[in-house]
């Protein structure tokens, strides 16, 4: 089942999002539903809070990077209950987009390196280190569940002049090719 994108102005996008356990409702059916909404979207990563649910699971299919970002080779994965411990690296910045934010593309800086632990689709815990590209995109994901968006990185003239067009989103006035829906 395909769910419906939540839009930046919806409350949930804001919420901190908590750890599931394995008896979580209908959890295979759910994560199912993860991967087809992010496909479906045309999407490289998608964050529960993003289809109105607060819980810490994000999935990721980096792989169509592969040709100029080698390290995304096999990027393709769930997190869930997912904890970064530790950053490290010279930030760099990289063209964002979000599901979220339809048609915004701005520049963002991240740490290069992040240790993040997690469980797989079967509960099994990991605990591991990122660059490159798939520490970028886990970081992005990551922020939703910590209620953060990547337009919150922009610098203040930067925000400023995409307020308008947030606004409009924020009323759902934005064309996408996948169903979205504003939390009211
Ligand atoms: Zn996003």
């Amino acid at each position: 089942m395909i769910y419906p994108i939540y839009l930046y102005g919806s409350p949930v996008l804001r919420k901190t999002a908590v750890d599931i356990t394995p008896d979580y409702p209908d959890f295979k059916q759910f994560m199912e539903n993860m991967w087809e909404t992010m496909y479906h979207a045309d999407g490289v990563g998608l964050a529960a809070p993003q289809v109105g649910k607060s819980v810490r699971v994000f999935v990721i299919d980096g792989t169509v990077f592969e040709e100029d970002y080698p390290e995304t080779k096999d990027f393709k994965k769930a997190f869930i209950n997912a904890h970064i411990l530790e950053s490290e690296g010279e930030p760099w910045s990289w063209n964002e987009g979000c599901l979220s934010v339809p048609k915004i593309h701005e520049d963002v800086k991240r740490p290069a390196r992040i240790r993040i632990k997690y469980v797989d689709e079967n509960f099994v815990e990991h605990d591991e280190w990122y660059e490159g590209l798939c520490a970028r995109i886990i970081q992005h994901e990551y922020d939703h569940l910590d209620g953060k968006m990547f337009v919150d990185h922009l610098s203040p003239i930067r925000k400023q002049l995409l307020k308008s067009k947030l606004q409009k989103i924020s009323k759902g006035d934005v064309s996408t090719d996948y169903r979205v829906k504003v939390e009211k």
